[in-house]
């Protein structure tokens, strides 16, 4: 018999339609398996159910102790993998990768009289699946603003979507593990200011300007994120 409908749907949203066993996502190839067989007695309910893709259902499909090759899924750790995943959903509701950019500024205390320094803080968390590796952050300020950079190379004048700007390359080779939270851009590492007087205040084309970020890191899709230049700065 198989698992009644309630519960093959409760196992798949508790999932995410992720396959509890390697993370991927399953979509229509999702099974919904026993961890203990029917043959075995095991019963369908939710308690004996996992959300599995083809290849782990597979490979979970042809458990036998008996069997000498490599290591196959037994029941138990079936049900650890299960519980593991189970726990991991709720914390992490499905969103687009690149929400985890968080692109914020703070005006150095020295800012006296008509100049004003900035520094950039940029965050990222990595929301997806499994760790990455190495990332390069390209930042596009607008033409004129000085700028002032640690860790990162020289900015030069560039091109983008046919507005002049300047551009900033921050780049590392660190990893980046799952749910972890890395400063891309801050104070310590890769610091980045920019400068304000009274002119760039009062530049007219400034309402036009924008500035915009893009991230490669590791195998994510690009991360592009983009502010309005008057939302950079506080007079
Ligand atoms: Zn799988």
């Amino acid at each position: 018999m198989p698992f009644p409908n309630s519960v093959r749907e409760e196992s798949l949203v508790k999932s995410h339609r992720r396959c509890c066993v390697c993370h991927e996502f399953a979509g229509r190839s999702a099974n919904v398996h026993h961890i203990n067989q029917e043959a075995d007695g095991g019963a369908n309910v939710l308690e004996n159910s996992i959300a599995l893709c083809l290849r782990c259902h597979a490979e979970a499909g042809h458990y036998n102790p008996r069997h000498p090759m490599g290591t196959k899924y037994s029941p138990s750790e079936l049900r650890l993998h299960r519980d593991q995943w189970w726990d991991h959903c709720p914390k992490t509701p499905e969103e687009p990768i690149g929400c985890g950019l968080e692109i914020s500024y703070k005006r150095d205390p020295s800012s006296d009289g008509d100049l004003h320094t900035y520094w950039l803080l940029i965050s990222f968390t990595n929301t997806s699946m499994t760790k990455q590796t190495g990332f390069t952050l390209d930042l596009f300020f607008p033409p004129k603003i000085p700028i002032i950079q640690t860790g990162s190379e020289q900015p030069v004048d560039f091109l983008e979507d046919g507005a002049r700007c300047q551009k900033v390359v921050a780049k590392s080779d660190e990893t980046i593990y799952r749910d972890q939270t890395i400063q891309l851009v801050g104070k310590d590492l890769r610091s980045v200011r920019y400068q304000m007087n009274h002119e760039l205040y009062d530049e007219p084309r400034a309402s036009t300007w924008r500035m915009l970020f893009n991230l490669y890191m590791g195998d994510l899709p690009v991360v592009r994120e983009q502010r309005d230049w008057i939302d950079m700065h506080c007079f």
